[in-house]
């Protein structure tokens, strides 16, 4: 019999979201009619807006003729969407053309882009974190370390004494809901720097970020030195069911000088090219009209986050995050676990929310509270926790 790769069979966490899934699954077989109140999903809930809309539609008529069809080719995505990648969202940062990645997905970019590096190379994650990471690096085969994101830090990560080769950051972060301001970020960029390291920098968050804060690790001097950094149109145009991301790889890293050509060549061999379909559509999201159906969307989700958290600490919560994000960490009541406060949320008040032991053990007296859900929720699931919190 062959053997399958090992690493696929060790154990991550001991609670996943498919458990997660499996428990709310079982209870609306069990009670169909009952109204569940979805604080837990990472989903969006509002529609595509019509210009993107109306860009993907176009983009179906092209491939319906002879002249405009589309098959393989870019596999490094578009040149169109590319440019308006550069000019919109890296406008005066200096990034070039040959630097963009477009592709179909942050969950399996931040996970594929392991690849690049030996599976000697030591990584350091934060406890909690966004499990994929430490998932995928279990399946490369990684050494890993965590470092203990504290509460009495405000969950703000400290530079480690030791020396990492690949550091994985989310800005805003998911499942914190915290922001690092540019001077936190700076002391990661001059570590990475003085250690040969490399930013895994996950900023599929950015949408949410206000004019004022830091909207790319690039901002930072000689980040394109040490940082590679990931973006998403899933949260900010509704495109989680439509697939489409991009990362930006300098040409300027502090690797092996065969790096550039080595991931070109490992794309071309593995994938081939984002949906054209889908990358009309995000191309769409950079016009003003369209800039500003997204900004008008964002603000739903954060009015949603900001009424959570008044809420939530009305009712004596401690709540972290939920300013700049679409997600709040909030400490359970009389020491509950995380797994039995969901069990409990579920059957009791009908309302979900994710428990904090999926993203690392520091999560195990938490609970992730979604605000990408429908305000009827937010509102349903408020009263229910009034109720029982008088
Ligand atoms: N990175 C983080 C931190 C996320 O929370 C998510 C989705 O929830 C992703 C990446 C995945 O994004 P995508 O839909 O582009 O795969």
């Amino acid at each position: 019999m062959i053997i399958i790769n090992e690493n696929l069979t060790k154990e991550g966490y001991k609670c996943s979201f498919s458990n997660v899934n499996k428990e709310v699954k079982e209870f609306r077989e069990k009670y169909p009619q009952t109204k569940l109140f979805n604080l837990g999903i990472g989903d969006v809930s509002l529609p595509i807006i019509p210009p993107v809309l109306k860009a993907m539609t176009k983009a179906v008529k092209d491939l319906g003729s002879m002249d405009t069809f589309k098959g393989y080719g870019y596999y490094y995505g578009y040149d169109f969407l590319k440019t308006a990648i550069i000019d919109h969202d890296y406008k005066n940062l200096n990034i070039s053309f040959d630097e963009v990645y477009v592709s179909n997905g942050a969950k399996s970019d931040t996970s594929n882009i392991l690849n690049l590096f030996s599976n000697k190379a030591s990584v350091l994650l934060m406890n909690p974190m966004y499990p994929v990471y430490f998932n995928s690096i279990v399946i490369n085969g990684n050494p890993v370390d965590f470092l203990d994101l504290k509460e009495e830090k405000g969950f703000i990560p400290e530079i480690p004494n030791k020396k990492y080769d690949i550091i994985f950051i989310c800005n805003p972060n998911n499942p914190l809901g915290i922001t690092l301001n540019k001077e936190e970020l700076e002391k990661w960029v001059n570590y990475a720097l003085k250690n040969k390291s490399i930013i895994i920098y996950d900023n599929v968050y950015e949408p949410f970020l206000p004019k004022n804060e830091i909207h790319s690790i690039y901002e930072i001097p000689n980040a394109n030195k040490v940082a590679i950094e990931f973006r998403s149109y899933s949260k900010k145009i509704s495109f989680t069911g439509v697939r489409c991301s991009y990362y930006i790889l300098p040409n300027t890293l502090i690797l092996d000088k065969k790096y550039k050509k080595c991931w070109n060549e490992r794309i071309l061999n593995t994938f081939n090219g984002a949906d054209y379909i889908a990358q009309r559509g995000a191309e769409a999201s950079y016009t003003e009209k369209a800039e500003k159906l997204i900004n008008k969307n964002i603000n739903y989700y954060l009015e949603n986050a900001h009424f959570l958290k008044k809420e939530l600490i009305k009712m004596d919560f401690k709540v972290f995050g939920g300013e700049s994000s679409p997600y709040l960490w909030v400490k359970t009541k009389n020491n509950y676990k995380s797994w039995d406060y969901f069990i409990f949320l579920l059957n009791n008040l009908n309302i979900i929310m994710i428990p904090g032991i999926i993203f690392g053990e520091n999560g195990d007296n938490y609970m992730r509270i979604s605000a990408l859900g429908n305000r009827k929720d937010v509102e349903g699931a408020i009263k229910r926790l009034k109720e029982y919190y008088k």
